[in-house]
């Protein structure tokens, strides 16, 4: 630690099942190399000897089984070496799936339980390494040559695409520490707001639909069947979260459950799930290497992403702003907005705002700086039920001239003619 003066290059040598962990400064990049012996990041293999740039205030762990001699240059927030990491007890899980994925590819038999792979969901409280374990299970089985689906299900600080949204994706590689998940055509949907309790019906509404869609492209596919899925969930686990994650266990059909860093979490699950014997509920430690991220680190964050998502990962990408007519467009925003408040109601009257009422949206300068989906419905009707294509960001309102401007990935027209609004706003910097 406390390097953060120094920016030549230095060598570290890592022991077996030992950890070199790192916080990029929030300025300048970092270089990395591994000179000898292998090592991995989150479940991907480290080239050898090539310069890898790692950007700004990425937190990341590279890790060797076997002892390794790295490379860096440049300055660090932070940079410790650990040999006390639950990666064993993570690589035993990662060889069961494996098991589970090869009986489930030679099943011949036609009983749709026996040929699914592993439904693996990864829960626990904020901060516990949720997100990081499901990379680091994904990436080693596609290291053996599987296809596992991703399901990020995090609407706060989700790994796919951009906050707000729900989303699944095959992964087909390892995970690029550096670049991520590359977003070719993944399925997404879009809730609007970055908590669910903003609305948890249309949240749950989101979920199934994503089910749905899973569940039908498994049934064509005994590839990507056999090699199921891993699916990440949210830090909210009291309440209405954990009521939500018992939704999505039981919409997705989770059979495994990891539970990181939380006895009380894992007994009262394994409780509610005990009658359901084909459901394993497993405790795992989490590791010392987590980083916390505090609610001003976290929308941070989340404004990276969203930048990242018109911009690209290295400022690579180049979004094209847009005039539209007002008439061009039809803004929809999913549930009855704020209910009216049960004082305003007669008494014994319940607040009947539906949460997953499609209401029309005016365009008026309340739309700057939201980011709203694209979505392919082809009807109104179908929004709701449809994924999205992408997502554009209102930099302009005329009201004078009925002129809306608006940021897209790219000129010209738009993927479909119907945008959601909900909540998610973002301050180009
Ligand atoms: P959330 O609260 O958003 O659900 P989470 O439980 O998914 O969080 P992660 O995103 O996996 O947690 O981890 C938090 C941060 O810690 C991430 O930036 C991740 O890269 C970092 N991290 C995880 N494990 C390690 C490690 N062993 N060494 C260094 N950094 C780590």
């Amino acid at each position: 630690a406390g390097s953060a003066s120094t920016s030549s290059i230095r060598q570290v040598k890592l022991d077996r099942e030992s950890e070199l962990r790192i916080e990029v400064g929030n300025d300048s990049p970092l270089r990395l190399r591994l000179l000898s012996g292998n090592a991995e990041i989150f479940g991907t293999e480290l080239p050898p000897e090539i310069w890898l740039t790692l950007p700004p205030r990425l937190k990341i762990a590279v890790f060797t089984w076997y002892g390794a001699t790295l490379e860096m240059d440049g300055a660090t927030e932070t940079d410790y070496t650990a040999d006390e990491t639950p990666m064993i007890g993570y690589v035993n899980v990662h060889a069961i799936l494996e098991a589970r994925r090869s009986r489930a590819r030679a099943s011949s038999s036609d009983d749709s339980g026996s040929t699914q792979g592993p439904r693996v969901i990864v829960v626990g409280p904020t901060d516990s390494g949720k997100s990081t374990l499901s990379r680091m299970l994904l990436s080693w089985a596609a290291k053996q040559g599987w296809k596992p689906t991703f399901v990020d299900l995090d609407i706060g600080q989700g790994s796919i695409t951009i906050p707000g949204c729900i989303a699944a994706t095959p992964i087909e590689l390892p995970i690029d520490p550096v670049e991520g998940i590359p977003l070719e055509m993944p399925l997404v949907y879009f809730y609007g707001h970055t908590t669910p309790s903003n609305n948890v019906d249309l949240y749950k509404v989101l979920v199934k639909e994503l089910a749905q869609v899973l569940e039908r492209q498994f049934t064509g596919n005994a590839e990507s069947r056999a090699a199921g899925m891993v699916i990440n969930t949210m830090g909210w686990i009291e309440g209405v979260g954990y009521e939500l994650l018992l939704h999505a266990i039981d919409t997705l059909n989770a059979n495994v459950v990891l539970v990181l860093g939380q006895e009380k979490l894992w007994s009262m699950l394994k409780d509610v799930l005990k009658n359901k014997p084909n459901v394993d509920v497993v405790k795992l430690q989490k590791s010392g290497g987590v980083v916390s991220r505090n609610a001003k680190f976290r929308q941070k964050a989340r404004s990276y992403r969203i930048r990242e998502y018109f911009y690209g990962p290295a400022n690579d990408l180049s979004p094209h702003s847009n005039i539209a007519n007002f008439s061009d467009l039809f803004i929809y925003r999913i549930g009855g907005g704020p209910q009216a408040p049960r004082s305003a109601l007669p008494i014994g009257a319940e607040p009947a705002a539906d949460p997953t009422r499609l209401v029309p949206v005016n365009i008026n300068r309340d739309l700057l700086h939201l980011v709203l989906a694209v979505s392919f419905a082809k009807e109104p009707e179908e929004i709701m039920s449809s994924n999205v294509a992408g997502f554009v960001y209102i930099t302009d309102i005329d009201i004078q001239r009925k002129k809306i401007t608006y940021l897209a990935p790219s000129a010209g027209e738009l993927p479909g003619k119907y945008l959601i609004v909900g909540t998610l706003t973002w301050i180009e910097t």
